[in-house]
């Protein structure tokens, strides 16, 4: 059963359309927007948003969308979740934001406690912080400062693979591989190796084989470096099995299993970036559990408060705590924290989230959830058509290419701006498309119905129909 109450419009005051053209009107003047041309939106307006409830979001109007990004990548049970907004109101009640060093909390304490239980093995400490960024920057200092307090002082470079992305923060920049997001900043920079993706859309087929072949062409170049290099390098940060803002590229279990026996064999810190993967978007509670692998240091965030709350936490070893636990005048403290840090309000959430996921029994719901998607992408005539490749799916993510010509690879020319396009054309259909270029993709929420799952897909053929014939 859906713990969403049908939708009533009780709570929905619509807006007078001069109340919006105002507002948009002050959107303009006043706002900034993250990763947009500010310029595209000369004529256009963003969509208001009023209401969410569910997989669907409301605008101003009153038109209602699927959210088939899940908010960036954030939600998980669906927006306006009874159980969340129930632990939001009790903390609230109880107090709200407090400093995290030398106070803690019980909502942080037992979120510590329960996410060491369910992360991969071996992880035993939990450091917050309030974003996917500042979780990776605290992986990266973490990673380097043991070095330097276990006397292997020349270990100070990362790893990190091309397509890969970390965040926006300069640390995660600098491990960034997106060359339209990241080349600019380079002078910035601290260097590091950057290393072929394992890019699953290369394999000859879909065999376990086929797989290994494409994870070893990417491993090959790593295990060179190592041999020559393991003393100058920390650690390797990758985004296990989905690298997210790259395109969606889907990679093997095998790069995963192998990386960490290498790891392990040169004393390089395994960094697994589940900001984005992490709280089952992948089918399984963490991408890392594709592989069976536990990594040294694990981040975590976006779904990690259901996607409702800003919050973050890197987990890492005994091993890697232990470097850092002596007499304060060895200086070896970690002097790294932010205002937010282990915001309880955020804390609360998260620990409420985790108790839907057993509740309702998530992890099992959403197989039937991503049959349907595996059904819908295959069966909706998806495939035949001439300028959609590489469709692919792990989990509720899904994504397909779109080209020129699909089966010679031709793109289309970057000034066409198909992505941009099928993004407005969306809207139209109900539906929040978010391409990344020309790369067309769905993250959906854990609470999407396979109902959803093939409304969505047939309204997303009526776009691509609409936007290329
Ligand atoms: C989104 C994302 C980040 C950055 O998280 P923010 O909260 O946006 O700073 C880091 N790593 C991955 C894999 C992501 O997808």
């Amino acid at each position: 059963m859906s713990p969403f109450t049908m939708d009533s419009n009780l709570h929905q005051q619509l807006m007078t359309a001069d109340q919006i053209s105002n507002l948009l009107a002050k959107d303009r003047q006043y706002v900034w927007h993250p990763f947009t041309q500010m310029k595209d939106y000369e004529q256009r307006d963003h969509v208001l948003i009023q209401r969410a409830e569910g997989i669907f979001l409301y605008d101003a109007w009153g038109r209602k969308y699927y959210d088939t990004v899940s908010s960036w990548w954030c939600n998980v049970h669906g927006h306006g979740h009874p159980r969340i907004k129930e632990a939001i109101h009790k903390q609230l009640h109880a107090f709200d934001h407090i400093m995290f060093s030398g106070l803690t909390h019980a909502p942080g304490i037992t979120l510590a406690e329960r996410l060491v239980q369910l992360a991969p093995e071996g992880l035993h400490k939990v450091f917050y912080s309030d974003n996917g960024s500042t979780a990776v920057e605290v992986a990266l200092k973490m990673s380097f400062q043991y070095w330097q307090q276990v006397g292997n002082t020349t270990k100070t470079k990362f790893i990190y693979l091309e397509g890969s992305y970390h965040g926006d923060t300069l640390g995660a920049v600098s491990v960034g591989g997106v060359e339209q997001y990241h080349a600019l900043f380079k002078p910035l920079l601290f260097h590091g190796y950057k290393m072929p993706a394992p890019d699953l859309r290369a394999a000859g087929g879909h065999t376990l084989a086929d797989e290994a072949i494409v994870a070893e062409q990417a491993l090959a170049p790593v295990r060179e470096l190592l041999q020559l290099e393991a003393e100058q390098i920390a650690g390797i940060i990758v985004e296990p099995m989905l690298m997210g803002a790259g395109g969606m590229i889907m990679t093997p279990a095998h790069y995963l299993t192998e990386l960490r026996k290498l790891c392990s064999a040169h004393q390089i810190h395994l960094i697994a970036d589940e900001v984005a993967t992490g709280f089952g978007r992948t089918g399984t509670m963490f991408a890392c559990e594709h592989a069976g692998i536990s990594p040294d240091i694990l981040c975590l965030s976006k779904g990690l408060t259901a996607g409702v709350m800003p919050l973050a936490a890197t987990l890492c070893s005994d091993t890697i705590y232990a470097a850092f636990y002596d007499d304060y005048m060895t200086q070896k403290t970690f002097f790294h924290g932010h205002s937010f840090t282990g915001n309880p309000v955020a804390c609360a959430v998260a620990l409420a989230s985790l108790e839907v996921f057993e509740e309702e029994a998530v992890l099992e719901r959403i197989q039937l959830t991503i049959r349907a998607l595996e059904t819908a992408l295959h069966g909706s005539g998806l495939a035949a058509l001439p300028y959609v490749a590489n469709i692919r799916q792990l989990g509720l993510v899904a994504a397909f290419d779109l080209y020129e010509d699909a089966q010679r690879k031709m793109p289309f020319p970057p000034e066409k701006r198909i992505g941009a396009a099928i993004y407005e054309a969306g809207f139209e259909e109900g539906l929040i498309l978010r391409p990344l270029g020309d790369t067309i993709y769905y993250w959906l929420p854990h609470c999407a119905t396979p109902e959803d799952v093939s409304d969505i897909v047939s309204r997303t053929l009526r776009v691509l129909n609409k936007v290329l014939g």
